[in-house]
């Protein structure tokens, strides 16, 4: 059995004494969850540091929202993966919908910024989804299958067993619409034997894919309960240690 991942995306929230505090209410509440689970957070990148001199030692992981695909040099304002391991970052959320619609993303540079992740030692968050109109039309398994073929083309069977997947339906991110368990499940199992096609079933068998899309406490378990939802990517539930914390006991691990 897969274990379950739970990573909070904090966005462009919070300031440096509510990191603290946050990060502190989620450590107070860690133990408690099952062992084989793993929990992420993912500051703002001026916060990395401060979260981990207080999650250092700790199961809490760290992540970062983005990163470059550059390895070093002359661009400004990116932020390159080696950085990001040097503050204790083991995650990197990678094309969230909202890099795709305000800073024109692409599933190219998803699988530049995939394959620099992994070359690094950073676990990369792969996000895909559909937008309302794409599903609308009938679109969604045609739009994953892209960004799933694009974003990992070339990756070894190996590699993509270890990344993570997060499909965050573009219409159900931020609105409080959620995705039935049963649409979101629908979905899973399509990228699961997209991945099977592509990487073998044993690696895809091990990948991890996670819902995203208005997780929140209320209606984690029977999310979480479905067969191939092996996590989830929490935006504003994430922001409340406690919520954040019940959506983690919500795992069927
Ligand atoms: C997200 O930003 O990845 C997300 C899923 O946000 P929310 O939970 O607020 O919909």
């Amino acid at each position: 059995m897969r274990p379950t991942v739970i990573a909070g995306n904090w966005k462009m929230n919070n300031d440096l004494e509510e990191t603290r505090t946050l990060v502190r209410g989620i450590l107070s509440g860690i133990d408690s969850l099952p062992s084989r689970d793993t929990i992420i957070i993912c500051p703002p990148f001026p916060f990395l540091l401060t979260s981990y001199d207080l999650v250092r030692g700790t199961r809490l992981r760290l992540g970062a929202q983005n990163m470059s695909h550059f390895d070093v040099g002359a661009y400004t304002g990116e932020v390159s993966a080696r950085m990001l391991m040097a503050v204790g970052c083991t995650h990197v959320i990678i094309g969230h919908s909202e890099r795709r619609q305000y800073y024109g993303e692409t599933d190219a540079g998803v699988k530049a910024k995939t394959d620099r992740a992994l070359q690094s030692g950073l676990i990369p968050i792969v996000c895909i989804g559909e937008t309302l109109a794409q599903r609308e039309q009938g679109e969604t398994s045609q739009v994953i299958a892209h960004q799933i073929r694009t974003g990992l083309e070339g990756l070894t069977a190996g590699q993509a067993a270890g990344i993570i997947i997060a499909y965050e339906p573009v219409w159900a991110i931020g609105t409080g619409k959620t995705a039935t368990p049963a649409q979101a499940q629908e979905v899973h199992i399509g990228i699961r034997s997209l991945l099977a096609e592509m990487f073998g079933k044993a690696s895809a068998d091990q990948t991890i894919i996670q819902y995203g899309g208005s997780v929140k406490p209320e209606n984690a378990a029977e999310l979480l309960g479905q067969p191939d939802i092996d996590g989830a990517l929490v935006g504003g539930a994430c922001l409340v240690a406690e919520s954040f914390l019940s959506i983690a006991r919500s795992a069927k691990s």
